[in-house]
């Protein structure tokens, strides 16, 4: 990615920094104990501004998903066929992100799975595979 990423800007920064660093952070919101993703300045359920970054377990169960077989935009069409998920992270929250090195034939909705990150260039991406945390 380069400086001119729409979604990196110096709010969501200590995000990709510690995605860097192998951590996945996430929103706690102070005011009514909930978590949220993606991350917003503020509480997207009662709009409280008292919220922080907190490091998420790491935890997530299968939602849905759907194998991307084509796909022409850069870098995608090196990575086919790839499989495009949404999880539900241990905290609560959604989340749309990517399922690797687990075979099509064995992804199931609420199987267990695990952060991983992705060098993408000079950006750190938090995918999924499958198993526990590590804890
Ligand atoms: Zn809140």
């Amino acid at each position: 990615m380069t400086a001119a990423d729409p979604d990196i800007d110096t709010f969501t920064r200590p995000y990709w920094d510690a995605a860097a660093q192998g951590r996945l952070l996430l929103r706690h919101c102070a005011a009514c104990d909930r978590t949220h993703h993606y991350p917003r300045e503020f509480c997207p359920h009662c709009w409280s501004e008292d919220v922080r970054w907190e490091p998420a377990s790491g935890r997530a169960t299968l939602y849905t998903w759907s194998v991307v077989h084509r796909n022409d935009l850069p870098p995608f069409g090196e990575r086919v066929p790839y499989v495009a998920a949404v999880v539900d992270l241990a905290e609560g929250p959604r989340m749309m992100t990517e399922v690797v090195d687990v075979p099509e034939a064995e992804l199931r909705i609420g199987m267990e799975l695990r952060v991983a990150f992705r060098a993408e260039g000079e950006t750190t991406v938090p995918v999924f595979t499958a198993g526990h945390a590590r804890s």
